[in-house]
C-alpha cells in the first residue's frame, strides 16, 4: 500500500469551486501516478476551517470515485497555514514511488510532519545528473540543489577579479567579502553573487574549467559544503555534484552515481552549449571534459568518486526518461 498526498486551494468558498478543485486535484494525482480508479482503496480529505460550502469527499464521489471509501475532516487553524486549502491522501494498492501533487500555491501543511528526504546524485560532467536531478525533484515536489553552480559562481568571481584560480589564499580572502546565495523562483534555482543573478554567466566553458580548479582548494570546498549541508538539513532535496554521497551527505537516504562514455558526455555538453548559441569546438570540449574529470578525481579533499553504497547507472545509451525511471525503481526497491 502506498500513500499519495495532494493539496490545492480555491479562490472562494463555493460548492462549484470545491467540486472543480477536487476533480482537478484527483485528475492530476491519477495522471502523474498512472493510477487506475480500482487501485485507489481509500481517500481522505481535510479542508481548512474557512471551507464550509461542500464536502470534498462528496465532490470526489461525483468525480467518479465510486468504489473506494471516502472521508472528509476539517482542520483546526494553524499558524502560517494557507487559507482555503483542500488536502487529500490517497491510499493506493500499487507498488510505486508516489508523486505527490500540490496545485494552485498549495504546499504541505506542516514541515515538521513531513519526513525529510535527501537524494544524492554524483557523477562527472555530462553524465546527465543535473537533468535527472531536476526531473526527479520536480516529480517528487522537492528542491533541486545544483552544487556545481556554487563552485561556478565562485570561479566566475575569481575570473572577474583577474585572480589566478590556483591562488587559494587570494580566493579565500575574496570569498570572505562576497555574498553567494542560491534562491528559488518558481522552483528554478538562481545563483546570486552579491545579489547579482549570474545563473547564465556561470555556464561558459571558461567558467567550467576554472570551477574545477577553484574547487580543488579545501578552504573553498568547506565554505560551500557548509552551505549545502545547511540547505539539505532544512528540507527535502535532490543534490547533484561530485562529492554529495561521499562527503557532503554521507547519510543521504538515496545515492546514485551516473556515468557515461567521454564521447557521449562531450556530445551532450556540445549540444547544450550550441543550443544556447555558444561557439564550441567538439574535440576541444571533449579534451576539456577529460581534463576536468582528471582534476576532479585526483584532488585531495572529497574527489569525484562513487560512494560504496551508491547505485551506479551508465547513461551512455539511455534517454533521460529511462534514467529517471531507473532511479525511481532503485529507490522503490530500497524502501
Ligand atoms: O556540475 P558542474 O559541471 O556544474 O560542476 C562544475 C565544477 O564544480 C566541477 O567540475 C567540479 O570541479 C566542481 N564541483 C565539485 N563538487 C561538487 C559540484 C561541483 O567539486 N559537489
Amino acid at each position: 500500500m502506498v500513500v499519495i498526498r495532494g493539496a490545492t486551494t480555491i479562490p472562494c468558498d463555493t460548492k462549484e469551486e470545491i467540486r472543480r478543485a477536487v476533480s482537478e486535484l484527483l485528475e492530476q494525482i491519477e495522471s502523474r501516478n498512472s493510477l487506475k480508479r480500482e487501485e485507489v482503496v481509500s481517500l481522505v480529505f481535510s479542508s481548512t476551517s474557512d471551507i464550509h460550502s461542500y464536502y470534498p469527499a462528496k465532490a470526489a464521489r461525483e468525480a467518479g470515485f465510486v468504489s473506494c471509501s471516502l472521508f472528509s475532516a476539517q482542520e483546526p487553524d494553524i499558524d502560517g497555514g494557507l487559507p482555503l486549502c483542500i488536502r487529500c491522501m490517497l491510499f493506493v494498492e500499487k507498488n510505486i514511488m508516489p508523486s505527490h501533487v500540490y496545485l494552485r500555491g498549495a504546499r504541505g501543511l506542516r514541515r515538521d510532519l513531513s519526513g525529510k528526504l535527501n537524494i544524492a546524485i554524483d557523477g562527472p560532467a555530462g553524465s546527465g545528473k543535473s537533468t535527472v536531478a531536476r526531473r526527479l525533484a520536480e516529480d517528487l515536489h522537492i528542491l533541486y540543489l545544483d552544487t556545481g553552480a556554487m563552485y561556478r559562481a565562485c570561479a566566475l568571481k575569481v575570473l572577474e577579479e583577474g585572480l589566478d584560480p590556483n591562488d587559494e589564499a587570494a580566493i579565500v580572502a575574496l570569498m570572505r567579502d562576497v555574498k553567494l546565495d542560491v534562491v528559488y523562483e518558481g522552483g528554478v534555482q538562481r545563483t546570486l553573487l552579491d545579489g547579482r543573478d549570474v545563473s547564465a554567466e556561470i555556464r561558459t566553458n571558461e567558467v567550467s574549467m576554472a570551477s574545477s580548479t577553484v574547487s580543488k582548494h579545501a578552504s573553498v570546498r568547506l565554505h560551500l559544503v557548509e552551505k549545502q549541508r545547511e540547505i539539505a538539513g532544512r528540507m527535502s532535496c535532490v543534490l547533484d555534484g561530485r562529492d554529495i554521497g561521499t562527503f557532503v551527505l554521507p547519510d543521504a537516504d538515496f545515492k546514485f552515481f551516473l556515468t557515461a562514455s567521454p564521447d557521449v558526455r562531450a556530445r551532450r555538453r556540445y549540444d547544450e552549449l550550441t543550443a544556447k548559441g555558444m561557439q564550441v569546438n567538439f574535440e576541444r570540449l571533449k579534451e576539456e571534459i577529460i581534463r576536468r574529470d582528471e582534476q576532479d578525481m585526483t584532488r585531495a579533499l572529497a574527489p569525484l568518486r562513487q560512494a560504496e553504497d551508491a547505485v551506479l547507472i551508465d547513461t551512455s545509451d539511455m534517454t533521460i526518461e529511462e534514467v529517471v525511471q531507473a532511479v525511481k525503481r532503485a529507490m522503490q526497491e530500497k524502501i
